[in-house]
């Protein structure tokens, strides 16, 4: 069988998994059956998983083919020279080419290995200037630690209402504690989304004012992030209060940001 093939069939197995899981883990939260410690346990363990997962899965697609890793060239020349420009010491940084139809960047990894992915038609669209504003973008991401931060947020978003609706849960029904409870648990559990949502916003303004700076070039980021925009057929504003609930912020936002920069 060939290889992309059943590396398709394990990325479905793997997601309707994680649903079944999902889902007995949310009965074993609503039901009196379960103790929460069982509940709390198999959420986390899961959300460990989950995490692991996602990180080594690009790895795992690199080394069955399915990404191309550039290991030469000028896509990695820039990329380790905007590394030395940033002052990052790194062991390791790959650059990954997705053969996706997504026009798409994005970085992971930590500590001292991080990798980036490049979709395919992004790097046949952009030009050998864009394309640096986006790896700087990416490797801004990497100076200002965004991805343990964004973990954080999210683990945060999850765990703290996730035990307050538990503790909520094995309380005596409907009394005070317990609806009180409850009830900062489905509060806390909305604060935090719109938290964790501004803070990743916050981040992709910040990285896109270092990027700019790091390549002393603001206007070539601007043309990459309109063709981006264009071509993954967003629109280029969104209502004021969409906004609140985007992870990115619009087009017309960034572009704004890095015109005051
Ligand atoms: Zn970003």
């Amino acid at each position: 069988m060939d290889v992309r093939l059943r590396f398709r069939i394990l990325y479905y197995l793997l997601i309707v998994f994680f649903i079944a899981i999902y889902l007995i883990a949310i009965w074993c939260m609503v039901s009196d059956r379960v103790h929460f410690s069982v509940t709390l346990s198999l959420f986390l363990t899961l959300h460990v998983v989950i995490t692991s997962i996602g990180w080594r899965l690009p790895i795992i697609q690199a080394r069955a083919g399915i990404f191309q890793t550039l290991t030469e060239g000028p896509i990695h020349e820039i990329t380790t020279e905007l590394l030395r420009k940033a002052e990052l010491k790194l062991k390791q940084i790959h650059v990954f080419i997705q053969p996706a139809k997504s026009f798409n960047a994005m970085v992971n990894g930590y500590r001292d290995y991080f990798y980036i992915i490049v979709t395919k038609p992004l790097l046949e669209t952009l030009s050998n200037e864009e394309l640096r504003a986006i790896l700087a973008h990416e490797i801004a991401h990497i100076k200002h630690k965004d991805g343990v931060k964004r973990l954080f947020d999210l683990w945060m978003l999850i765990i703290l209402p996730m035990g307050l609706l538990t503790t909520a849960n094995v309380l005596p029904k409907d009394s005070l504690s317990s609806n009180l409870i409850g009830t900062i648990g489905i509060v806390s559990f909305v604060v935090l989304l719109l938290r964790w949502l501004s803070n990743t916003r916050k981040g992709e303004y910040a990285a896109d004012r270092y990027a700019a700076e790091l390549i002393g070039d603001k206007e070539a980021l601007i043309r990459a992030l309109t063709i981006l925009n264009e071509k993954s057929r967003y629109k280029p504003e969104f209502a004021v209060y969409r906004r609140p609930l985007l992870t990115h912020p619009d087009l017309n936002s960034r572009i704004a940001n890095l015109r005051k920069a």
